[in-house]
């Protein structure tokens, strides 16, 4: 689904990825893990296309990000992606968040939108939120609407980065619990976290990079019980 070879990206003369290597099959869970400033975050969002690369390839489903016919807007779509910051339309309220991109990217007429949207919020537990603003939602619920609002496009994978790590600690779990079910139905997702507990418990793999590489990628429980590299061994040691 997502194949990414030998990618090298700079900042300015500043290298941040080196020469990286992934390959994520359908229906896998993939965890990206590191000390800050490892270049996780560059590393998602070169996948969405929101960070051009200098080398390397990035096939999503057959496009090629370094190929510019490459359509931009169909990628997004097919390519969900939640942030730390819940990024929502401040402006609408909760049902608009998630009707607007339909009807705007997918041409869904309204009412297919709205079947559609009341199914999602149903699904992450804010069906009775609808009319509200996100100011008026708690993080945890703001963060939901924000998987929610990404799923509306029918996406074949999702990324997500760090989406617990603003949240206060009563509301991580019931994100983790949203996240962990799409896990179950079989998305195929990459996510950039900290809670290493929910990693290796829905994870399927688990790259750790450091320095603008990827030192390890193992199975999750490889990783968790013996780690290769020193410098993944010492990262779990400061967080477990
Ligand atoms: P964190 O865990 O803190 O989120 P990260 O692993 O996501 O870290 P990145 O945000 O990908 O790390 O950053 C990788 C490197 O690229 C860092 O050295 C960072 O300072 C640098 N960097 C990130 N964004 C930019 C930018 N827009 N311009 C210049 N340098 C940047
Ligand atoms: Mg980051």
């Amino acid at each position: 689904m997502i194949a990414i070879n030998n990618l090298s990206k700079y900042y300015g003369q500043l290298p941040v990825l080196k020469n990286c290597t992934l390959n994520i099959k359908k229906g896998e869970v993939v965890v990206i893990c590191g000390p800050s400033g490892s270049g996780k975050s560059t590393l998602i969002k070169c996948i969405n296309a929101l960070e051009p690369f200098q080398r390397g390839e990035i096939n999503v489903d057959g496009m090629m990000l370094s190929d510019k016919k490459t359509n931009l807007t169909s990628l997004r779509q097919q390519v969900g992606m939640v942030f730390q910051s819940f990024e929502l339309f401040p402006h609408m309220t909760v049902l608009d968040n998630l009707l607007v991109p339909q009807m705007r990217i997918l041409k869904r007429q309204r009412a297919e939108a709205l079947n559609k949207a009341q199914e999602l919020l149903q699904r992450v537990g804010l069906e009775r939120h609808g009319h509200k603003y996100p100011a008026q939602l708690s993080g945890g619920q703001q963060q939901r609407v924000a998987i929610a609002r990404a799923l509306a496009m029918n996406p074949k994978v999702m990324l997500f980065d760090e989406p617990t790590s603003a949240l206060d600690p009563e509301m991580v779990a019931e994100v983790l619990a949203v996240m962990a079910e799409l896990a179950a139905e079989g998305m195929t997702m990459c996510c950039v976290t900290h809670e290493l507990g929910f990693a290796r418990k829905i994870a399927d793999r688990v790259i750790f990079m450091d320095g603008g590489e990827i030192i390890e990628d193992a199975e999750a429980e490889t990783f968790f019980t013996a780690p290769v590299s020193p410098r993944a061994r010492n990262f779990l040691d400061q967080i477990i």
